[in-house]
């Protein structure tokens, strides 16, 4: 039975991740983060066959205690400060946990086992004002916020891991992908929330940023196999998933709001406050190389993708609504 630790589980995805490993018959293990709060929302169906070990990308004992007691196979290091708007806010963190953390990961790796495998969470945000489009592999980065400049270094530290130790250290550059169970804060969950909020009369308006930024959007399910894909090949390498369309904010507003039956216009408010410091510029993946080497090809299409989401966030308000919570704590304040 093959072993592995994820870093990260309890977000979007390390969940589907968690769940693609366990279908193929690993013994999965994850890191998880003391929170006061609770974090396991997204793993909670899997508790009973999930191993969740306590620890953090910022100290570096509890990921080497993490690999001595998972004895892993391969490490997903998904773990990071991974909202880009939260990265002006909070820079340093960022890079303590979004950069480094990746060093910390690969130090531990090196001293506990290197034949372990690893996979680095890297980003399509590392190409911000984009060299070329569409950007592969080979595409030089230009990254445009504290969050690509982190995952920069981290691309580049799991390189330079893999030759200068001989690691089999392999960087996955992910275009976004989304998912009902993407956080709150990114604009498609956000759209496809607030859709449903609206349909159900809870909220009277949908306040967003730039509707003309695009962006190269998959489905989660699909690239968390293009991970597990690269970590059983014969040589570590670095690949570009990604599914080579873009679609601009507006029309994943437009799809996501007739698949509710209402008219986007009458709803959406654009706030420049919503605006980021820098914008990138447009990121459109080019992934023949996953598709020619891995045989990766992403499945679930654009308008599938939003109508899934719209579609999950109805469910679960009309689950809420349905389990009596208190109207006031669900309704935007001052809107019908
Ligand atoms: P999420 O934000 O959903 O999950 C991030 C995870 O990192 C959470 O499990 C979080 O734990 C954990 N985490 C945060 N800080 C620490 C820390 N200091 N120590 C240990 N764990 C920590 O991200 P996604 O699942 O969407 O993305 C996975 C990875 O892929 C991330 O590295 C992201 O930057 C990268 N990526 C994502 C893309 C996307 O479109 N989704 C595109 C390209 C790259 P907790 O639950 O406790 O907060």
């Amino acid at each position: 039975m093959k072993r592995a630790l994820i870093t990260g589980i309890t977000g979007q995805d390390g969940s589907y991740l968690a769940e693609f490993l366990l279908e193929k018959g690993y013994r999965v293990y994850g890191l998880v983060r003391r929170s006061s709060v609770g974090n396991l929302e997204r793993i909670k169906h899997l508790e009973k066959d999930l191993r969740l070990i306590p620890g953090d990308l910022t100290d570096q004992n509890s990921l080497i205690a993490a690999l001595v007691e998972a004895r892993p196979d391969e490490v997903y290091n998904l773990a990071a400060q991974s909202f880009v708007g939260v990265s002006w806010q909070q820079p340093v963190l960022t890079a303590q946990v979004t950069a480094l953390g990746v060093t910390r990961m690969l130090e531990a790796i090196r001293t506990v086992n290197p034949r372990i495998r690893f996979y680095q969470a890297s980003s399509s945000e590392m190409f911000g004002r984009a060299q070329e489009t569409p950007q592969s592999e080979k595409t030089p980065f230009y990254p445009r916020s504290p969050y690509g400049v982190a995952k920069v270094y981290g691309h580049y530290i799991t390189v330079n891991y893999r030759e200068s130790y001989g690691l089999f250290a392999c960087s996955g550059i992910l275009f976004n992908h989304e998912s009902p169970r993407r956080g709150l804060e990114f604009v498609t969950r956000k759209v496809s929330d607030g859709v449903a909020r609206i349909k159900l009369g809870l909220a009277g308006e949908l306040r967003l940023g730039n509707l003309d930024s695009r962006r190269d959007w998959g489905y989660a399910g699909d690239y968390v196999q293009a991970m597990w894909l690269m970590l059983q090949q014969d040589e570590p390498d670095d690949y570009v998933i990604a599914t080579g369309e873009t679609h601009s904010v507006r029309e994943l507003v437009e799809i996501a709001f007739s698949h509710a039956g209402l008219d986007w216009q009458k709803y959406v408010v654009v706030d420049p406050r919503l605006y980021r410091p820098a914008e990138v510029d447009l990121l459109q993946g080019d992934y023949s190389k996953a598709r020619s080497k891995l045989g990766w090809e992403p499945r679930v299409s654009f308008p599938e993708l939003v109508r899934m989401m719209v579609d999950a966030d109805l469910a679960r308000w009309e689950k809420i609504l349905r389990q009596g919570v208190p109207e006031d704590t669900v309704r935007e304040k001052g809107k019908p």
